[in-house]
């Protein structure tokens, strides 16, 4: 934990994270080494709250007049309830990470989906009127298809295995495609040819699937002869920073962006909504050891 420089006075300005479990967090040391470097007398810490004292927390934050917090699982779809407003990312995912206190009125809002948004551009690509393929229809992954959708991507082909989320795929790619221009196309991940199909017909593929991730480092939803070197690649797993997915999409010759990126511009949005500046991201960064 860096060492704080600005003293904790009677001016000092809390900001925080509700969920559970929730101790591993990197979001205090991102959003703290934030204000230390913009000299910001503001505080961020992290609260151990589940479900059952969800209601009481919101009232207490809201009577308190704290700014903003994130909120994370198993909250997320819970505390949507206790609002005043929902953004209409929230409403579309069912789910929020973020409230903004505006004098007592209390608005949730993702900062996801902008955050994937805004990793894929700071690599210099653009999305905008292009058809990506989205691996995954859990919470990452119907935070990148609502967002992409409202920002004007053009078509969407999601996959999804035969699991206990693609219901939700259905449902979510059903209510994206009623509420924006987006074309939202829905695949079984074990069509394989069609999986091809689509992604030789995109400009950007991303997985947004726990699989590359630890325990299922080994996994990779995709055979490398699938991939070509125009194609951008993205996985939002971070954990390993390089996943099977990244290596082989590296291999194929693939410009490629690691879920780091989403983390820290998912902070920052959150960062930028509180207090109305811009976080200092690669100054972050390097706080974090990333
Ligand atoms: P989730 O549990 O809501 O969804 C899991 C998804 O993965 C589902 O679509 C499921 O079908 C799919 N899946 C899991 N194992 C699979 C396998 N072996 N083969 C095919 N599909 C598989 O999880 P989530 O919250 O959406 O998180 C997904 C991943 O995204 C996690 O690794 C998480 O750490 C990461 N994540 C990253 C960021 C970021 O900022 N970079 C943000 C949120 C989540």
């Amino acid at each position: 934990m860096p060492e704080r420089k600005i003293p904790i006075t009677g001016h000092t300005e809390m900001f925080g994270l509700i969920a559970t479990p929730i101790r591993h967090s990197m979001s205090p040391t991102l959003h703290n080494a934030a204000f230390e470097k913009l000299g910001m007398d503001k505080v961020y810490l992290v609260f151990e709250v589940g479900k059952e004292g969800l209601e009481k927390t919101v009232e207490g934050l809201r009577a308190m007049g704290v700014r903003g917090y994130n909120v994370s699982m198993p909250n997320k779809a819970a505390v949507m309830q206790y609002l005043d407003k929902i953004s209409t990312a929230s409403e579309l995912c069912g789910s929020v990470n973020t409230v903004i206190n505006d004098d007592g009125v209390l608005t949730g809002t993702i900062t996801d989906g902008v955050g994937w948004m805004q990793s894929v551009a700071s690599e210099g690509c653009d999305v905008i009127g292009k058809k990506i393929t989205l691996l995954g229809a859990g919470g990452a992954a119907t935070a990148i298809l609502v967002q992409a959708a409202l920002d004007g991507v053009a078509e969407i082909s999601l996959f999804n295995r035969d699991d206990e989320f693609w219901q939700r795929a259905v449902e979510k790619t059903e209510l994206v495609r009623s509420k924006t221009n987006c074309r939202v196309n829905l695949y079984h991940l074990e069509d394989r040819e069609q999986l091809r199909k689509e992604i030789s017909e995109s400009y950007l593929l991303v997985n947004a699937t726990s699989a590359g991730m630890k325990p299922q480092e080994d996994i990779c939803l995709v055979d490398e002869d699938m991939l070509r070197p125009e194609l951008i690649v993205s996985d939002v797993v971070y954990n390993p920073m390089v996943t099977k997915l990244l290596a082989t999409a590296e291999k194929a010759g693939c410009k490629t962006i690691g879920g780091l990126s989403m983390m820290m511009y998912q902070g920052a949005e959150s960062f930028r909504l509180w207090t109305g500046e811009e976080m200092p991201v690669d100054y972050c960064r390097e706080k974090l050891g990333l």
